[in-house]
């Protein structure tokens, strides 16, 4: 596969400890096949940039809509107004507003911009057992990008993860293999019906990926989002264990409690939050969903 030097990105975080061992630099890709309803990083699922309006922030001096070149603004109630179908994603607009109630989701990067982000904190990962985890949207929807990157980092001897939903060519995943350490591998729903309403795809090459990762014996680690109601039903939970001792027997399985931190970027984005009523689940049912898990042999972790 050749490289490609230029992607697009939401984040990079540094210092994170939740996302792989030790402490990590966590770079978004932006850009993801699947339109998961309880997603809590809709800014990232678009590979192109993407306008948000903070309201709280907004001062109300209209300079932005003075300075937009495709009168893609205007004042309405609440505040600053977005017409999603002129505006070109300039930027010229966060710009002028120094209040940051207007900013973009997404930048290009080169891989060398990244590295050198990664490589100040090259002294953490070495003494914490840390390193770098390519996390998005879909990290692999980048496919050559993140390849670069991920041999970028195992010519510093960085250790690496990688946080999938693994919906993406085989070929890429089989080319990241040598280049990556740990592999956390999204497994929402098993039926594939289901899987289609609430994430927008099938989970056909999920589940064939995950288990040709299996075979070719990476370091995976399964990461099931638990959504009340939607994937946290006996059905589910019945078909993912019997998925799992089949494919997989003993794998760690993180079980990652539904919230809603996400909830309030929609409006910035001006899409739908369709889980608005939906309640994460309580402390005693995801103790009881790990029971389960952990009594056909997976250990199991709550929350990372
Ligand atoms: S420039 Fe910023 S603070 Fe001023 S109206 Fe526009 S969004 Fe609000
Ligand atoms: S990003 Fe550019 S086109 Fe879009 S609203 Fe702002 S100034 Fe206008």
């Amino acid at each position: 596969m050749n490289t490609k030097n230029e992607g697009v990105i939401s984040e990079i975080e540094r210092y994170a400890i939740k996302d792989g061992p030790g402490i990590r630099t966590v770079v978004f890709l932006k850009g993801c096949p699947l339109k998961c309803r309880w997603c809590a990083n809709p800014e990232t699922q678009k590979s192109i940039y993407q306008l948000m309006y903070w309201p709280n922030r907004c001062i109300a001096c209209k300079q932005c809509i003075l300075e937009c070149p495709n009168n893609a603004l205007s004042w309405g109630n609440p505040g600053i107004q977005i017409c999603r179908a002129d505006c070109a994603s300039c930027g010229a607009c966060t710009q002028i507003c120094n209040s940051q109630a207007l900013t973009m989701a997404g930048q290009h990067k080169t891989a060398d911009e990244i590295m050198q982000i990664i490589l100040k904190d090259l002294p953490y990962y070495q003494t914490s057992g840390g390193g770098v985890t390519f996390s998005g949207g879909e990290a692999a929807s980048q496919g050559e990008f993140l390849c670069k990157l991920a041999k970028e980092c195992k010519k510093h001897r960085i250790s690496t993860c990688i946080e999938t939903c693994g919906y993406a060519k085989w070929e890429i995943f089989c080319e990241l293999l040598p280049y990556i350490d740990y592999f956390f591998y999204d497994l929402k729903i098993i039926d594939e019906k289901d899987h289609m309403t609430y994430t927008g795809v099938s989970n056909k090459l999920i589940l064939d990926n995950f288990s040709r990762l299996i075979q070719a014996k990476a370091d995976v680690t399964v990461r099931i989002p638990v959504i009340p109601g939607i994937n946290n039903t006996q059905k589910n939970v019945e078909q993912t264990i019997r998925f799992l001792l089949e494919q997989a027997p003993g794998c760690p399985v993180s079980l990652l409690p539904y919230h809603r931190l996400g909830a309030s970027k929609y409006d910035k984005l001006d899409m739908e939050y369709t889980l608005a009523e939906l309640a994460p689940p309580s402390e005693k049912e995801m103790f009881q969903l790990k029971e389960q898990f952990v009594s056909f042999g997976f250990p199991v972790r709550i929350g990372e």
